[in-house]
């Protein structure tokens, strides 16, 4: 039987690395839903190539076109926000991969959940958001939630086998990004193009910026937390610069357990998708003698202080996650925009953070205030 796959966020940098996956392992999965967030040109010539039962375009001004280009295939097509909740919820549906980008992924996720779907989860905005309700939510539907971020999926790995034996500490890697070694001065006039140039991962430019400003390994410390049960004080964030090794588990005995491989984020998609699996791949394998300086250092939490904003926020809890969240959101729009430089990004989002109310057990309608409360606030900060 045919491993039958929904992809949200099919036209991004994952939701296409999925595809590929799906390609070159056509005797082991089907895809069964694709949606896309507004590139309708892709979702089509992706629709056509794997002929999904369905597709969902999110902005509904695209639903003509679609409908037009794949009136002569047995693909249903739909429009529309609520429409993402519906398809992942369709009987035939077996794995949701999760890969939109930010706030947006979380009422599908909880959809796919409560449908009793498998989530390969690789918005981890999701779990940074509403982490506490996200993983209630999986363990009361006997839901999996196999993590597609390259340094979970690390952790996830190093678990296997491991039964109840306890984490004493994640050592959580991270690349640096391409300012590793920048002063204060040389970052505040860093440019979109400079931090969208990543040393070692492609990625969507969100989570590119993300990885530059260090926010990114705040976000996988806050998913680590959830993923794994563990506390802000056992996750230790190390900066590796050639991503090699993708994280690393320390035990109550002292052993440490790596999982290592080149940076290519269709193994730890492949992983999710086949678990507890390894079917055999073509990818490019590593070699020693060409990584023979595997270095790493601690990481510079003064000229990036989004690693400590983000531990800030993990160890409040509540609705302050949530805010992080959406400032960071609003930062990196307008950095990107050039409304503002890459120093400042950090600065708007402790004056978000700090400006909102603390909800201590935040209801899904908490956090869409929040979410609401802190994007407008942190424009109005930036517009003056
Ligand atoms: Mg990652």
């Amino acid at each position: 039987m045919k491993k039958r796959i929904a992809i949200l966020g099919s036209t991004g940098s994952i939701g296409s690395q999925t595809l590929e996956v799906v390609r070159e392992h056509a005797d082991r999965f089907d895809v069964e839903v694709l949606t896309a967030n507004t590139n309708f040109e892709l979702l089509i010539r992706q629709a056509k190539e794997f002929l999904p039962n369905a597709v969902v375009i999110r902005e509904e001004t695209h639903y003509q076109q679609l409908t037009e280009a794949l009136s002569h295939l047995p693909v249903k097509v739909f429009a529309g926000s609520e429409s993402l909740c519906q398809v992942v919820e369709m009987d035939s549906v077996d794995i949701v991969v999760t890969a939109m980008v930010g706030y947006s992924g979380l009422k599908p996720t909880i959809a796919a959940i409560k449908a009793h779907k498998d989530i390969a989860l690789a918005n981890k905005e999701t779990l940074v958001v509403a982490g506490k309700i996200i993983i209630d939510l999986a363990r009361k539907h006997q839901v999996g939630i196999l993590p597609v971020d390259s340094e979970h999926s690390a952790i996830y790995q190093c678990l296997a086998g491991e039964g109840f034996n306890k984490i004493e500490k994640v050592l959580l890697t991270a690349s640096g990004g391409p300012f590793r070694k920048f002063s204060r001065k040389e970052l505040k006039s860093v440019s979109p193009e400079q931090a969208l140039n990543h040393p070692n991962w492609e990625m969507g430019p969100k989570i590119t910026i993300d990885s530059a400003s260090l926010m990114n390994k705040g976000f996988e410390a806050i998913e680590a937390k959830w993923l794994f049960h563990i506390e802000p004080e056992q996750i230790e964030v190390l900066i590796h610069p050639q991503s090699i090794i993708h994280s690393m588990v320390q035990f109550e005995d002292g052993s440490i357990k790596a999982q290592l491989g080149l940076p290519d984020m269709k193994l730890p998609i492949l992983y999710a998708l086949s678990f507890p699996e390894r079917p055999k791949t073509r990818f490019p394998r590593l070699d020693f003698s060409n990584h023979s300086n595997l270095s790493f250092e601690a990481a510079d939490r003064k000229n990036f202080p989004n690693l400590d904003l983000a531990f800030n926020a993990m160890k409040q809890g509540g609705n302050i996650p949530c805010a992080l969240n959406a400032a960071n959101e609003i930062a990196v729009e307008a950095f990107l925009k050039r409304k503002i430089g890459f120093t400042k990004m950090p600065e708007l989002i402790e004056k978000g953070m700090s400006h909102i109310a603390f909800v201590s057990e935040p209801t899904i309608e908490d956090l869409e205030n929040t979410d609401k409360e802190i994007r407008q606030m942190v424009w109005s900060f930036i517009n003056g």
